[in-house]
This record gives C-alpha cells, sequence and structure tokens, in this order.
C-alpha cells in the first residue's frame, strides 16, 4: 500500500478529496505474472459491488479487481450522489421484454436504495446516506408531465413510486416557485459518492479481494482462458469482468452500443445560512425535465451541488483528457439554477469538475458474454442513472459468473451488444447537431416558444438519459 503523490489529489472531485483525506492508500500496481478465478477489470461501484457479491456467494473464490487509476477515480467518485430507482425507465424497460419483466426491474431498483443503505449499516461505511426524497419538476411549462408515461403505465399494474405535488408544495419542500409542477418520490436518497466507494473498496478488501491500483488493462485475449495484459504484468484468469464504463468503448465488441458524453458538477462552500434563507436546508434533491438534465441538492456539510449534462462529445469512443479536468460550464450550472432556484444561482464555488457518461440509446446499461466467449462478461451503459443500478448490476454480474440461474442472470438486461448509434464519424457529427436542437428547444421552451419542426426532429434523436422526457420517450431495445 502506498499513498497517492499531492498532484495527484488536487485536481480530483471534491467528493474524492474528502474521502482520500479519510482512507488515502493506494494498492501496489500488478508487477509480474499472476492468476486469479475472476478478474474484474474496473474499481468503481459495478466492479466493486460484483467483488462484493462473489465473495459473498463463495468466500474461497480468488477475486482480483485492476484499476487503471484509482477506485473511485472514475464516475463513481465524481457523480452528484442521488440514489434514484428506475420507475422513469419503464417505457424503455418494457421494450427489453415486457411490462412484466419491466415492473420487475423498477422493483428491484427500489430495492436497491434500501440495499445500499443496508450494506453501508452493517460494515461501517457513513456515506451520509439520506433518504431525502426527490422531485421531478417543470421549470417551464413544455416540460410539465414528462412524467406521466411512466406514472400512468405503472398505476396499470397497481405501483405509484410518485405523486404529484403543486407549485405551492414544491416551493414549501425546497424554497423556489420556479417549478411550475412535478412529482414527489419519497424512495430516492442522496449519499456522498467518495465514501460510498472508498468504503466499498475498504469492505472488499475486508473480505478478501485482492486489488491492484494504477494498473491499466492494456488488451486481454478473447480465445481460451482470458488473459489480461498490462503494461507490467499479466493475468490469468477462469473469468474476466469488464466493468469499464465510459472506457468500454476502448472494447470494440462493446463500442457500436455506447455514446459518449460528460456530465459536470460543481459543489458549492458551506453555505448553512444561504440554504437556511433560500427554504433549502435539508430539501429533496431536484431535477428539472431537460433532455440533458440538471439538478441540484445539499449535502450533510451544508453545500450545494449542482449538475449539469450534455458536455463534451468523445470522438469514436475516446475518454480523452477532456473528460478528466475542472468543469467549463459553471455558466451552465448558474443558468440552469436561475431556471429552478434562483435565489441560490450565485452560489460561490468551491470545486468543480467533470467525466464522462456511458450513454446508451434506451438510457439502460447491459450485461452479457462477448460473442465466442462465455468467459468474458461485460457491464456498462448506465447512462448517468449508475448508483441504484450498479448495485443490481453486481449481482447480475454474479451470477453470471458463476453460471447461476436464477433472476439476476435471467434478467432482462442481460441482452447481447447491438448497435445504437450510427459508426463514426456520423455519429460525432450527428451528435453535435442533436446536441445543439436539444439546447436550442430548452431554450426555447424557457422562453414559452415553439421550437421549428427541424429543431424537434434533430431533438427528438436525443438518447435517454437519466429521465426520458416527453419528447423523447425511448422504447428501444438498446
Ligand atoms: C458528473 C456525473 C454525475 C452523476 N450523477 C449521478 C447521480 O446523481 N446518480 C446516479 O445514479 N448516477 C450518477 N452518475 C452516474 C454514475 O456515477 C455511474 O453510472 C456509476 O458510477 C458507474 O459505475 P461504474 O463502476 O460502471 O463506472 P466507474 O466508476 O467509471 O468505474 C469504471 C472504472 O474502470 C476503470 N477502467 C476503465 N478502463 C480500464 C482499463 N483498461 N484498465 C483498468 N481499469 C479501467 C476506470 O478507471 C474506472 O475507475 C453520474 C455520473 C457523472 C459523471
Amino acid at each position: 500500500m502506498g499513498q497517492l503523490a499531492e498532484a495527484d489529489i488536487a485536481w480530483r472531485s471534491h467528493w474524492l478529496k474528502q474521502a482520500l483525506a479519510v482512507e488515502g492508500d493506494v494498492a501496489a500496481p500488478l508487477e509480474g505474472s499472476d492468476r486469479a478465478d475472476v478478474c474484474i477489470v474496473g474499481g468503481g461501484y459495478l466492479g466493486l459491488w460484483t467483488a462484493l457479491r462473489l465473495k459473498e456467494r463463495d468466500p474461497g473464490l480468488d477475486v482480483v479487481i485492476l484499476e487503471r487509476d484509482i477506485c473511485g477515480g472514475g464516475a463513481s467518485g465524481r457523480n452528484s450522489g442521488m440514489v434514484l430507482s428506475a420507475w422513469t425507465k419503464f417505457s424503455a424497460l418494457a421494450g427489453l421484454s415486457g411490462e412484466a419483466d419491466a415492473l420487475r426491474l423498477v422493483k428491484q431498483s427500489a430495492e436497491a436504495i434500501d440495499g445500499i443503505d443496508g450494506f453501508c449499516r452493517a460494515h461501517g461505511i457513513d456515506c451520509w446516506f439520506d433518504r431525502a426524497g426527490w422531485i421531478w419538476g417543470a421549470t417551464c411549462a413544455a416540460q410539465s408531465g414528462a412524467w406521466d408515461d411512466p406514472l400512468a403505465r405503472l398505476a396499470r399494474h397497481d405501483y405509484r413510486p410518485a405523486r404529484p405535488v403543486s407549485r405551492d408544495e414544491i416551493a414549501a419542500l425546497t424554497g423556489t416557485t420556479s417549478h411550475l409542477a412535478g412529482v414527489f418520490d419519497s424512495s430516492a436518497a442522496t449519499i456522498h459518492p467518495g465514501f460510498l466507494v472508498r468504503g466499498l473498496r475498504r469492505a472488499a478488501l475486508q473480505a478478501g479481494v485482492r486489488i491492484y491500483e494504477k494498473t491499466a488493462m492494456t488488451r486481454f485475449g478473447r480465445r481460451g482462458a482470458p488473459v489480461v495484459e498490462t503494461a507490467n504484468g499479466r493475468l490469468q484468469a477462469q473469468k474476466l469482468v469488464l466493468a469499464m464504463n465510459a472506457r468500454a468503448a476502448a472494447v470494440p465488441e462493446l463500442a457500436p452500443a455506447l455514446f459518449i458524453i460528460s456530465s459536470d458538477d460543481a459543489i458549492s462552500t458551506p453555505m448553512p445560512e444561504k440554504l437556511e434563507r433560500a427554504g433549502y436546508a435539508r430539501g429533496p434533491l431536484m431535477i428539472d425535465s431537460r433532455v440533458f438534465v440538471s439538478g441540484y441538492r445539499v449535502t450533510a456539510d451544508h453545500r450545494l451541488l449542482v449538475g449539469v449534462t450534455g458536455g463534451h462529445i468523445g470522438f469514436g469512443g475516446r475518454v480523452d483528457a477532456r473528460f478528466d479536468r475542472p468543469s467549463p460550464r459553471i455558466a451552465d450550472m448558474r443558468r440552469a439554477l436561475g431556471q429552478g432556484h434562483p435565489a441560490l444561482a450565485d452560489f460561490e464555488v468551491a470545486s468543480a469538475w467533470n467525466c464522462a457518461i456511458d450513454r446508451t440509446a434506451s438510457g439502460l446499461p447491459l450485461y452479457g458474454a462477448l460473442r465466442g466467449n462465455p468467459d468474458i462478461l461485460y457491464g456498462y451503459g448506465f447512462s448517468g442513472n449508475g448508483i441504484g443500478m450498479s448495485f443490481l448490476g453486481g449481482q447480475i454480474l454474479a451470477s453470471l459468473v458463476t453460471g447461476t440461474e436464477d433472476e439476476w442472470s435471467g434478467s432482462a438486461l442481460v441482452r447481447p451488444v447491438t448497435r445504437g448509434f450510427p459508426p463514426e464519424p456520423f455519429r460525432f457529427v450527428g451528435a453535435h447537431f442533436v446536441r445543439g436542437a436539444v439546447r436550442r428547444r430548452d431554450r426555447l421552451e424557457h422562453e414559452d416558444r415553439r421550437p421549428g419542426p427541424v429543431t424537434t426532429w434533430l431533438a427528438g434523436l436525443a438518447p435517454s438519459g437519466v429521465t426520458p422526457s416527453k419528447a423523447n420517450i425511448a422504447e428501444t431495445g438498446q
């Protein structure tokens, strides 16, 4: 075990800096040859939950995680910490294998929130879990009712995950009258992403999982027993799990389903009085109904966290240096807050960062085995909604690794990779047009103006994100 150099801490997200100040040890990289029963590439939530589930099922299994950076260095240590179930994606889920399976997945995703809480309590992980609830709101008339489709379809199954809230009720709960309407889901929670991911790492080490950090997989063999190569070593395993998030786009078999775009977050300096005055000292987390959603929440140490989506687009799925730097989108965040909670728009920024998002066309993750090699498994495509979904993903991948036939391996999310987007360079060029149209439509709708037919058509091509928008309800197999 070693410690990170100062320069390797300074650029990181506020969450990770806070977490590393408490638990800053880094595992040694892989040098030379090693063997394991299971090798997991990626030390984010998905890789860690998978490792933990495997150890729970069979403590004797030798499980190794290879992480190119440090565990939590990716999206798991940089997200907004909003833990939501998947009911908003009911239509897309139903598109995979019908409403009965979709309902089961929605219920499992709600149980995942309790599961995270329960695991953290049992393992002494204080990740500031707070069942604050969630308001999915509309900051302009055109957004109003974005939630109608999934709620109406779920109500037919007698499942009601959220209730309508009026403008006045939203104002009473959050201090802002800018949300014209919305729905309130009391099951949602906020967490500290850094404490969660580094806590999971600690739990994994305690369970006997071996971790190599600062160890990038440079290639892997596709024939026979999986062999992973790194700069200074190689590891042979019986099963290989690729839990690489956006960097899955570097694997040719996984790339077709993926579209890479950044999300940006900023966190304020502690401001208890300002939050109190604004009526948002401890309110539900808020997300609007844009295609490129923006959201905000408060933290246990009285900060405001603001997030915006729809930033940089990755050419050919490349996650380059633009996805690992201070956010250049503070103005967009202030604009979104100006439309959602104006009293907070002038927040003092303590830290701002960005990170790549692994979007699929439907906004749903995929799991399965690489074609032609049942020993190489994958999980990716959380599309910005991965805290709760990766908890489920750990169960799914553990069942796939162990060859267990159960509700997890039989999940509708287990499916082959198919092309979700056009090939390059059409994907990159088209994505810029679509992103521009989404932003234009959004601006016009906030000015109570109707976008033209071309803008409407182009914006309608945008893949689903955290929530489906009224105009982009996806019902697609990928
Ligand atoms: C700004 C932002 C805000 C978000 N907000 C929310 C939110 O509020 N709620 C929510 O549910 N979700 C949110 N998300 C999404 C959520 O963070 C992710 O879906 C989730 O963390 C995915 O976990 P993961 O383990 O798949 O990915 P990651 O945490 O990215 O882990 C993948 C790991 O694989 C490693 N890796 C990749 N390639 C290699 C290689 N070749 N060799 C070795 N290691 C490799 C990476 O370094 C990385 O650590 C947000 C994401 C972002 C970027």
